[in-house]
């Protein structure tokens, strides 16, 4: 989904998905942390969003963000158990 906004986020009940294509670092966001920067009205695409992170482990803004189908599929992905990451080609 390219569509997806903090809003999107907050219906979904998820974490959100951040990894970084510097390192490949990935890291889940707590929604409520993202909703503190418009509530969940918030219409701010993700990948607006993803531009705010900054990577702990390299200090680089180059982060991908989307919102995961489910609380296993973050799990699981942030375990990097699963090799591909919607969205990146
Ligand atoms: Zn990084």
């Amino acid at each position: 989904m390219n569509n997806e906004n903090v809003h999107t986020l907050y219906m979904h009940g998820t974490d959100l998905c951040v990894l970084c294509q510097t390192c490949g670092r990935r890291s889940l966001v707590d929604p409520y942390k993202v909703n503190a920067w418009g509530g969940k009205g918030d219409m701010t695409p993700i990948s607006e969003v993803a531009k705010r992170f900054k990577c702990t482990t390299c200090n680089v803004k180059n982060s991908y963000a989307f919102v995961p189908p489910t609380k296993e599929f973050a799990e699981r992905w942030r375990r990097v158990d699963i090799t591909e990451t919607p969205g990146v080609e």
